[in-house]
């Protein structure tokens, strides 16, 4: 019984199969021109290729001689603006800096540049693979009022996303930022950057920072020039600033014990901007430092690999991960 209905089921797929070809078939040879108007689209990626793991920092590079009005990518619905750099002995053109956020599923994706020249726009086509990055699993054990929030808190947490979010539309179109980038505190990298996260046996939003050990008070340093776009006092967070370095480029540092800026300061690389604390949910005074890259949250360290300043890479180049299960639970609720 049940065999002759799939039987008659996959009759009757396959012969609507066949209809629907026998229709497609006709009708483009009745309407050539109608059903196919165009040469079949150009393969995707034709203009390069770049790769990279979740979280990295991608410099993309497209050559050109000319000024051109505007350039711009577009990846996964991000923008990327692009800016003009010259560097001695090699071909001028511009360059877009490409932030894979740590939640990007892998797989390859177009990178479309456009390049716009008064009138004219010239596209551009690259593909970007995304590779998986191994991103630790920290097992996190808090008091339960830590972990389980009251109402009261959910909705200031949730009035502090909007606060945040808000802030950051607003993004300096003028790039201020250059090629050396500063580590904002001298300490104990703990390669947390993207953990996947249980507390109390509950999975949690990933890490989306990095956790620097340091001692109480010290001082915390910005990592490019820019303008201090808002300070905050938030739940998880605690004592925060938020640096707009222009194009979409926004650092951040968390859980300070004393803030040194106002909001609207311009800074510059290397200044002074707070101490190291443990505001908000921390376990011990640490800074976390967060980069969002035109919306994708990237790490951090992968600024300092940048190889910008004539074409060298600075000095102050990544380090190795150090897996810390004493580490420093400030993650937000899941996402609802
Ligand atoms: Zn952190």
């Amino acid at each position: 019984m049940m065999m002759t209905a799939l039987k008659q089921a996959h009759l009757r797929i396959s012969r609507l199969d066949r209809t629907v070809i026998t229709a497609v078939v006709l009708l483009s040879s009745v309407f050539p021109v109608e059903l196919f108007p165009n040469t079949p689209p150009a393969q995707k990626g034709l203009d390069g290729q770049y790769s990279g793991k979740q979280g990295q920092v991608l410099v993309v590079k497209v050559q050109g001689e000319e000024q051109a009005t505007e350039v711009k990518g577009t990846f996964l619905k991000r923008t990327i603006p692009f800016f003009r750099e010259f560097r001695p002995g090699e071909p001028a053109g511009y360059i877009g800096l490409l932030g894979i956020d740590m939640q990007d599923d892998p797989g390859t994706y177009e990178l479309a540049v456009e390049v716009k020249q008064g009138e004219q726009a010239k596209q551009l086509s690259f593909n970007v693979l995304v590779a998986k990055e191994k991103f630790a699993v920290e097992h996190l054990k808090l008091p339960k009022e830590k972990v389980d929030l009251d109402e009261k808190a959910v909705s200031r947490w949730k009035a502090e996303q909007e606060q945040v979010k808000q802030a950051l539309e607003e993004n300096s179109r003028l790039k201020l930022w250059h090629s050396n980038f500063v580590e904002p505190v001298n300490g104990k990298r703990t390669g947390i950057f993207g953990s996947v996260r249980i507390m109390n046996g509950q999975p949690r939003n990933p890490h989306n920072g990095e956790d620097i050990g340091a001692p109480m008070g010290a001082d915390v340093a910005a990592t490019n020039d820019g303008i201090v776009r808002i300070t905050v006092d938030h739940i998880f967070s605690g004592r925060g600033v938020f640096v707009d370095h222009g194009l979409g480029f926004y650092s951040m540092y968390f859980h300070l014990s004393e803030i040194l800026v106002q909001d609207g300061d311009l800074v510059t690389a290397g200044q002074i901007i707070g101490k190291v604390g443990a505001t908000g949910r921390a376990t011990g005074p640490h800074l976390h430092w967060g980069v969002k890259l035109n919306g994708a949250r990237v790490n951090p360290y992968s600024l300092l690999d940048l190889p910008f300043k004539n074409g060298a890479v600075p000095a102050n180049s990544i380090a190795t991960p150090i897996p810390d299960t004493t580490s420093v639970p400030e993650a937000v609720p899941v996402k609802q």
